[in-house]
């Protein structure tokens, strides 16, 4: 049997079946519903999209899947180039993973491994959020603050070598002023942090840890497994402030095939590269560089590029501001938007206890957790289809 995620299994709903996907639609045997999930926010081009589904059949005909240890192909040198020219700055270095959670981990890994390359042994501390959500993996749910993951808490206790703030300057500062030298990184989901509860903050924000990395030699890692490609109505939050890694994940291969990749700016690329072979990055996940998954994510880009997805995600944003304005329910504390993700947070999760299935029946699948009543849709929605995402949102509180 299978055992599902984030679920108490004991008494669990039965999952919705689905038996086909196509444009912005999944299909159960009897109904047809518009995925306002992304499957995890991941398919923003919709399902079974042409382009995609030729990318993989044409380099299925030649190989699925070459290891990375001693062998290289196309697709992956391919999609490599394309994420040095795509990425901004000198992110240029990029290593692969199956999934958001291990390229986190690299990207970790990455910082802690640099200072200890250069006999900096002190730097054992990671700054990060309150409210952080950076995967499920041990590390990344030491380094995240996710009231679900609180059992590891009271396993282990407070962790000595994470300290987690708000987002607020005073704290940033206070937190650079008393660990400068201790620190190795400061790891932030940039500008929307996702599973924590679709919190948005400011870009001065990020704009000051800049500042304080550059001083204080502090590596600025932006998990942008979540907002990357599109989210935040920018390509990548690090196109406004400039991080030395970068994670990507979910929307990289369109979400066809689960891989993430960590991309590393010159500096810390250098901090590896040299004559000592215990300066080598000891890492790589055997499904590393999949040729499928890197023929998918170019082909993606590519799309992301030649359709002006920048636009469409504009639109979805003016369109979602103009269904919530003047939206007011005394159970929702606040309504956020920013590009192409909108939350209601309710004051009482109970709140939205038989949302999923009042949206079913209007034709929608949504999937509230904690206070969080949201939609991420596919880029590629009709202004038709996400205004009745939107109203069924409204019309759970009464609204019209
Ligand atoms: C989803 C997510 C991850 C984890 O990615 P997986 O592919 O599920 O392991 C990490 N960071 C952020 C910000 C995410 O949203």
């Amino acid at each position: 049997m299978i055992w599902y995620p984030y679920e108490q299994m004991k008494g669990m709903k039965a999952p919705y079946k689905i038996v086909d996907a196509e444009g912005v639609y999944l299909y159960t045997e009897d109904q047809k519903l518009i995925d306002s999930v992304s499957s995890w926010w991941s398919v923003i081009h919709g399902y079974k999209h042409p382009e995609l589904n030729r990318a993989i059949e044409t380099q299925l005909e030649k190989f699925a899947h070459v290891m990375l240890g001693g062998l290289t192909h196309e697709p992956v040198q391919k999609l490599s180039d394309k994420l040095q020219s795509f990425l901004p700055g000198d992110l240029d270095h990029c290593f692969y993973s199956d999934s958001g959670s291990v390229a986190v981990e690299v990207a970790l890994k990455m910082a802690l491994q640099y200072f200890m390359n250069r006999g900096e042994t002190g730097r054992t501390m990671v700054l990060a959020l309150e409210h952080a959500y950076h995967g499920d993996t041990f590390k990344t749910m030491e380094v995240g603050d996710d009231e679900d993951y609180h059992f590891v808490l009271k396993a282990y206790g407070e962790s000595k070598y994470v300290v987690h703030i708000p987002t607020e300057i005073s704290a940033l500062e206070k937190a650079f002023e008393t660990y400068h030298d201790k620190m190795n990184c400061f790891i932030v989901e940039p500008l929307l942090q996702g599973a924590g509860g679709m919190r948005m903050y400011d870009v001065s924000f990020l704009k000051r840890a800049r500042e304080l990395c550059d001083r204080c030699g502090v590596l600025l890692i932006f998990d942008e497994v979540a907002t990357g490609f599109g989210r935040t109505g920018n390509r990548f939050v690090a196109d406004l402030v400039l991080p030395d890694i970068l994670v990507l994940g979910k929307a990289l291969t369109g979400g066809y095939i689960g891989h993430a990749v960590t991309v590393a700016n010159q500096k810390v690329f250098e901090g590896f590269y040299d004559g000592d072979p215990a300066h080598a990055l000891m890492h790589g996940p055997t499904f590393m560089g999949n040729a499928l998954a890197c023929s998918v994510a170019l082909k993606s880009i590519e799309l992301f590029e030649a359709q002006d997805y920048l636009s469409k995600i504009r639109k979805i944003e003016e369109i979602t501001r103009r269904e919530m304005e003047g939206f007011t329910d005394p159970r929702v504390k606040e309504v956020r938007i920013m590009g192409a993700c909108v939350c209601l947070e309710v004051y009482d999760p109970s709140t939205l206890k038989g949302y999923q299935q009042f949206a079913y029946r209007r034709g929608v699948f949504s999937r509230p957790f904690l206070n969080c009543l949201y939609a991420m849709v596919p880029y590629v929605i009709e202004e038709e289809e996400l205004v009745r995402v939107l109203q069924t949102m409204r019309e759970w509180f009464g609204g019209r």
